[in-house]
């Protein structure tokens, strides 16, 4: 993430030199929108009407990634004034709304929704309740998913996260179970029907491995080493299971970059235990009267041997894209953006979100060379980040601050203030952005529902 920590003094020269943004990690350069012009591509493919039909899709997933967490990114990494080359470099942009349903009264809004409600919406088309994945509220019943529509169509698939691949994001695409938690054969404690022993279809693990999901890339082998309690693989590990269906499994970023296209084999790629490792680390929110203003610093305990998203995003376009015939589905999702709104991370939550909009700066790359590729870029939910005023002793936040130094040089004030200090910050239920170019993205204007995007995926990809 050094990309986005030039410090402040440094980045007159590079906006003078009109640097183009290099896409590999580390080197990509973040420069205002109107620097771009000249550089190797373009990023907007569609301006309003974006008629055609749509061979491949890159969904991007900001989980959390409300206005406000965009924002915060914005001015800490470019100014106020800048752009991100990634995230803002969208024409067709709209809001989507993201409530849940009730599980005890499905007919009827819970207005804050978690990851595994929201993502079962843009995966289904259809709303459910907080903690299930593609599984209908109140009366868990499996919905097919996007990605199941789009695998049955002959389409290559791919799922990718800097979280565990069995969180809800990814999970929601390969997986029915009735609770989010259920995520390897010794977490099934809370939904036993679905357990393969039960007659159920076997853990969110299990399930992404069943489903012959081509490219699996994120964080988890806690969940993938746990051993299988029943059907065909009883007493072997969901990775021992995946590697007799085909998979290769590999746990670094270089065995990741060894991976070939093609001959097509599938990949299955744990870079870490549990959630992959912080980019970027920082001051922590404390109550007011907070810290001194300080810049952000590269995560030092960062496991050196792991992939970054856009590393990911980038192997994981090159697995899945092939010259004729059906093409892909790819999900990526950054993840920590939400975990580190919910421990009032300020620093992490802007590493998670540069280093997703590196990733999608890859998407936008790919899209450059094949136009007959919708890229949409989302979020789930919003959280609880939000830029303050200056804080006074009479006048302050009743939550955590923290203060860093933007890009700008000035002091930018973040403010947790959605549970108290030292709890889990909440979601919260606000609208949220999406933006989208390439073949049928001017579907995603205007105000929509996160459960519009499944059918604009079917419309775009004529399934
Ligand atoms: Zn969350």
């Amino acid at each position: 993430m050094s990309a986005f920590l030039p410090a402040p003094s440094r980045r007159g020269a590079r906006a003078v030199a009109r640097a183009l943004p290099v896409l590999a990690i580390g080197v990509a350069v973040a420069i205002p929108v109107a620097a771009s012009a000249g550089s190797s591509y373009k990023p907007n493919t569609s301006v309003g009407h974006a008629p055609g039909h749509a061979r491949n899709v890159i969904m991007f997933l900001g989980d959390g990634m409300g206005d406000s967490e965009i924002t915060v990114a914005r001015n800490y990494a470019v100014g106020a004034a800048g752009r991100l080359p990634g995230l803002d470099a969208f024409h067709n942009q709209g809001e989507y709304t993201t409530f849940a349903v009730r599980e005890d009264a499905p007919a009827s809004p819970d207005y804050v929704t978690d990851s595994a409600a929201s993502g079962t919406g843009w995966a289904t088309g259809r709303k459910t309740s907080n903690g299930r994945i593609s599984t209908t509220a109140g009366t868990d019943r499996d919905l097919p998913t996007i990605l199941e529509i789009a695998k049955a169509a002959g389409m290559r698939t791919g799922d990718v996260s800097t979280a565990e691949l069995t969180d809800a994001t990814p999970a929601v695409l390969a997986s029915h179970v009735s609770a989010r938690g259920c995520q390897g054969p010794a977490d099934m404690a809370a939904c036993p029907q679905d357990a393969k022993q039960n007659g159920g279809p076997g853990s969110i693990a299990e399930q992404e491995v069943d489903h012959n999901v081509d490219v699996l890339l994120g964080g988890g082998q806690g969940r993938f080493t746990q051993l299988n309690t029943g059907g065909k693989y009883t007493g072997q590990s969901v990775v021992a299971q995946a590697q007799a269906k085909g998979y290769q499994y590999v746990t670094t970023a270089a065995d990741l970059a060894a991976t070939k296209a093609g001959p097509f084999k599938k990949v299955l790629g744990l870079f870490s235990a549990g959630n992959m490792d912080l980019e970027l680390t920082g001051p922590a929110a404390v109550p007011y009267p907070g810290n001194p203003a300080a810049r952000c610093t590269t995560n030092a305990a960062r496991t050196a041997t792991a992939p970054h998203l856009a590393d990911m995003t980038t192997k994981a376009l090159d697995l899945l894209s092939t010259k004729r015939g059906p093409g892909f589905f790819l999900q990526v999702e950054g993840a920590s953006i939400d975990k580190q709104d919910h421990a009032a991370n300020v620093c992490g939550q802007i590493g998670e979100t540069l280093a997703f909009d590196e990733a999608i700066q890859a998407g936008l790359a790919y899209q450059a060379t094949h136009p007959d590729t919708l890229v949409v870029v989302t979020a789930d939910h919003g959280h609880t980040s939000q830029i303050v005023e200056a804080q006074t002793d009479t006048d302050h936040s009743p939550g955590d601050i923290v203060t860093v130094t933007t890009a700008d040089g000035q002091p930018m004030i973040v403010n947790y203030a959605t549970n108290l200090h030292g709890r889990s910050q909440s979601h919260t239920g606000t609208e949220v952005r999406i933006v989208a170019s390439g073949p049928q993205s001017d579907r995603v204007m205007g105000t929509t529902d996160q459960t519009d995007l499944f059918r604009t995926f079917r419309a775009a990809l004529g399934l």
